[in-house]
């Protein structure tokens, strides 16, 4: 692949007016804020889901690999991380062009107008998209494929392009689905210091619904002995009710390699007295063993239905609207 240049940025999408380039390698290489951002050239834009991210879709779309967000526990940091170790969280991947790619590959005869996902590698409202802003002409590419999509992300910035979600949602299914694993903010802040605290990402979940977008909380993730009793899980669903969430769906933690190294190393330092219990849950595998993963999801199942989740009439739905005091950070 011939070196990519900074005309290969997205075509209607401006250079970034900040921050110093550099080619390195085949990438241009820029530095915001402490973040590193490698701009690559999107080579695909449809790329398929591997099975092991145990996600209910087939064909994900991804503006950037790893993510600014830092969470210890986050999956996306096998993409970012490549050996990268602590200097990992603040390396971004950028896909350049990847809005134009995408236009061609919905166009194909081949493709069949499959709903994608996008957010699976990193969040892709994460702050740097203020810099790239990647997503309107990505939303514009589905919205004029009318092809269905259903969009991860914690992030307020979202809400920039409310009108695009809405134009897209006028064609074609289009969902929405925000992390909050927990509601406790002291956890939020040990685990996830760069994340949207679970209240704002509450109130982002209230927002698209009140907007005409579905969008649920996906309980992930939830992490074990930490996050697990009783009181956690209803807290946490009971504040996804309140904010109107359509669906609560429990991830316990994955622990893949990459990840694994990260969060057991977190762990060590904050919680030493939790790793043999982690060690007799996970073993050398990447997911906590099966009866515990069933018992997480049977518990969520039946507060979610204690507390209305999906049904119409749902007694704890909000009383008003945080969206009406919401404003982007
Ligand atoms: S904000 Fe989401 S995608 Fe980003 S590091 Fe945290 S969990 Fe991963």
């Amino acid at each position: 692949m011939r070196a990519v240049q900074e005309s290969l940025l997205d075509a209607g999408t401006a250079p970034p007016a900040a921050g110093r380039a550099r080619t390195e390698g085949q990438a241009v290489t820029r530095t915001f804020d402490g973040v590193t951002c490698h701009e690559v050239g999107a080579r695909t834009a449809v790329e398929r889901v591997p099975e092991a991210a145990e996600l209910p879709f087939r064909w994900s779309v991804s503006p950037y690999r790893g993510c600014e967000g830092a969470c210890a526990h986050c999956a996306a940091r096998r993409d970012r991380a490549r050996g990268a170790g602590a200097g990992a969280a603040s390396t971004v991947v950028v896909r350049t062009g990847l809005a134009d790619r995408l236009r061609r590959e919905l166009a194909s005869p081949r493709w069949e107008g499959a709903p994608v996902v996008l957010g699976a590698t990193g969040d892709c409202y994460q702050p740097v998209e203020e810099i790239y802003r990647l997503m309107p002409s990505i939303l514009r590419a589905l919205a004029d494929a009318g092809n269905p999509f259903t969009l991860m992300t914690g992030s307020p910035l979202v809400l920039r392009d409310l009108d695009l979600l809405r134009q897209a949602a006028a064609v074609a299914p289009v969902r929405a689905a925000v992390p909050v694993g927990f509601v406790d903010d002291r956890v939020r802040r040990a685990v996830e210091p760069g994340a949207a605290t679970p209240q704002r990402r509450l109130e982002v979940c209230s927002a698209l619904n009140d907007a005409g977008i579905p969008c649920g909380v996906l309980m992930a993730p939830v992490l074990p002995l930490i996050t697990d009793s009783p009181d956690h899980l209803r807290s946490t669903v009971r504040r996804a009710a309140e904010a109107g969430a359509v669906s609560v769906t429990p991830i316990v933690l994955r622990l893949p390699p990459g990840t694994r190294e990260w969060y057991l190393a977190w762990l060590e330092r904050e919680h030493p007295g939790l790793l043999p219990r982690y060690q007799a849950l996970y073993g050398r595998g990447s997911v906590a063993e099966a009866g515990y993963r069933a018992r997480i999801a049977a518990q969520v199942r039946s507060l979610a239905d204690a507390y209305g989740i999906g049904r119409d009439d749902r007694r704890w739905r909000r009383r008003r609207s945080p969206a009406r005091q919401l404003t982007l950070a």
